[in-house]
């Protein structure tokens, strides 16, 4: 699965043009650098995630790569084009999705009304937006197919807030996808929910972007299985800056850069309550 997807993009490397890049990305928050030249590429056909400790600035690297924040310094291009500070919706629109949190935001939608949500706000019909809803087909048609891609069908009908945690966490992935976007960035789409679930909700993204011709994911997460299972690259940032621009076996392989991520990772669950049972051990 993962390796396939590897071997396709790397034989194509250098020949394809960048879906997504940032070069010399710089952002301050006040006095603090939370990025600190920051630069990435990603081509066409991969999975890449996004790891490091809290604080790392991972989700202030997602805000800049989708137009919420405008960085302080650098360049920030999708399919060639500069998109700093152009803001989620019409990023969405030039083919580059996030993840919404839909589900936490209206939890009272069906699913199939938070699906039509999305289809609707790519279709650019986001005015009238309730009234446009039940009368138009191909948004209707869209939901359901997405809906059909993530083993959701079943669920339509039912309001947002009485699914599964799974579900929802499925949900909101499906509703970025019914944006139809080129490239999704999904900042931790398994993070709550089992690990058998988590297997689940890759499986499924994964499959459903070839279904639906993404080209490019990009993830940030925090479960190392995921991150090993599922990425064709691995982005390790540690305050601020790029530690290493890897392939899962790179990383298994550099004990340092394994050190810093997993380390941090190590401390991060301490300050969480004590398992009841004896600890696993996990890795
Ligand atoms: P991560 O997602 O890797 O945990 P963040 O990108 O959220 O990291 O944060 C990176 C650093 O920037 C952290 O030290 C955080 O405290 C700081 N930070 C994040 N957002 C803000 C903000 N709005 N104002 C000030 N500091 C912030
Ligand atoms: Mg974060």
């Amino acid at each position: 699965m993962p390796s396939r997807r590897a071997t396709r993009a790397a034989g194509h490397a250098g020949s394809r043009p960048m879906i997504l890049e940032a070069r010399d990305v710089r952002h301050w928050y006040g006095e603090f650098l939370a990025l600190d030249g920051v630069s990435l590429a990603i081509e066409p056909g991969q999975v890449v995630s996004i790891i490091g400790p809290n604080g790392a600035g991972k989700s202030t690297l997602v805000n800049v790569l989708t137009g919420v924040l405008r960085p302080s310094a650098g360049a920030v291009r999708f399919k060639g084009r500069d998109i700093r500070g152009l803001g989620p919706a019409r990023l969405a629109r030039l083919g580059l999705a996030r993840s919404f949190q839909l589900v936490q935001i209206f939890p009272e939608l069906t699913a199939r009304e938070t699906l039509q949500a999305a289809a609707v706000s790519r279709l650019g019909r986001g005015r009238r937006l309730l009234a446009a809803l039940a009368a138009d087909r191909e948004v209707a048609r869209d939901a359901e197919v997405v809906a059909e891609l993530f083993g959701l069908r079943e669920r339509l009908d039912a309001p947002a807030r009485t699914l599964p945690q799974g579900d929802k966490k499925l949900l909101d992935v499906a509703a970025a996808f019914a944006l139809r976007p080129e490239a999704i960035l999904l900042d931790e789409p398994t993070s709550g929910v089992s690990t058998r679930d988590k297997t689940g909700i890759m499986e499924m993204l994964v499959r459903a972007s070839r279904g639906v011709g993404i080209q490019a994911l990009l993830l940030v997460e925090h479960d190392m299985d995921i991150v090993f299972g599922y990425s064709d690259r691995i982005v390790c940032l540690q305050q601020g800056r790029v530690l290493a621009d890897t392939t899962p076996s790179g990383l298994r392989a550099d004990d340092a850069v394994l050190a810093a991520m997993l380390g941090r990772v190590v401390l991060e669950r301490r300050r969480e309550p004590p398992p009841i049972a004896a600890p696993g051990g996990s890795s």
